[in-house]
């Protein structure tokens, strides 16, 4: 079984449905394998943290209460069924105007690596989008590219000296290849 520092995930597209920039918790929903999935990565001990860009703040098409009701939910959603989760990272940026937190920038997984003494070289990215794979690549994690969300279209955009380390059908694919 594999055990990672941290593993980092993405979260729409990776852990719920991405409809396109979810402004309320009635429109959230993780993906019907996504807890049990987490569950069984957490047993081989590992811990989580979920980095995420949210541009539809500075669009104004998502509220902050809003957001932050969404991230209330997921946290005692991982409370409840046991799973570590060390925090949720948000980069509210606009693509025109974005900082190095916003992914593929670094900025977000340095803030974790600090706040929670990770070795980011002992960890693992799991994302749907380019930018998640070449975030991961760029700080010297293993990646996996999960098919759901944008994953199949992200194949044809991630570049080969970029190739994710795992290439599976969904998280809960992704949970079996790590911990059979
Ligand atoms: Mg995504």
């Amino acid at each position: 079984m594999k055990k990672y520092d941290c593993i980092f995930l993405d979260r729409d597209g990776t852990l719920n449905p991405d409809s396109g920039y979810i402004s309320s918790l009635d429109d959230f929903i993780f993906f019907d394998f996504t807890i049990s999935s987490l569950k069984k990565l957490a047993k081989a001990g590992n811990q989580f943290c979920i980095i995420t860009n949210q541009s539809g703040i500075s669009r104004g098409l998502i509220q902050k209460k809003d957001l932050d009701e969404i991230h209330t939910y997921i946290k005692s959603e991982f409370e409840k069924h046991e799973i570590p989760l060390l925090g949720i990272y948000v980069c509210t940026d606009h693509p025109e105007k974005a900082t190095e937190r916003r992914k593929p920038g670094p900025g977000m997984f340095l803030e974790a690596e600090m706040d929670h003494n990770l070795n980011l070289e002992k960890c693992l990215m799991i994302g749907d989008s380019v930018a998640d794979i070449e975030s991961g690549e760029m700080l010297g994690m293993d990646t996996m590219l999960v098919l759901t969300g944008r994953g199949l279209e992200s194949m044809n955009f991630i570049p080969v000296y970029e190739t994710p380390a795992f290439i599976v059908d969904d998280l809960s694919d992704g949970a079996k290849r790590l911990c059979p």
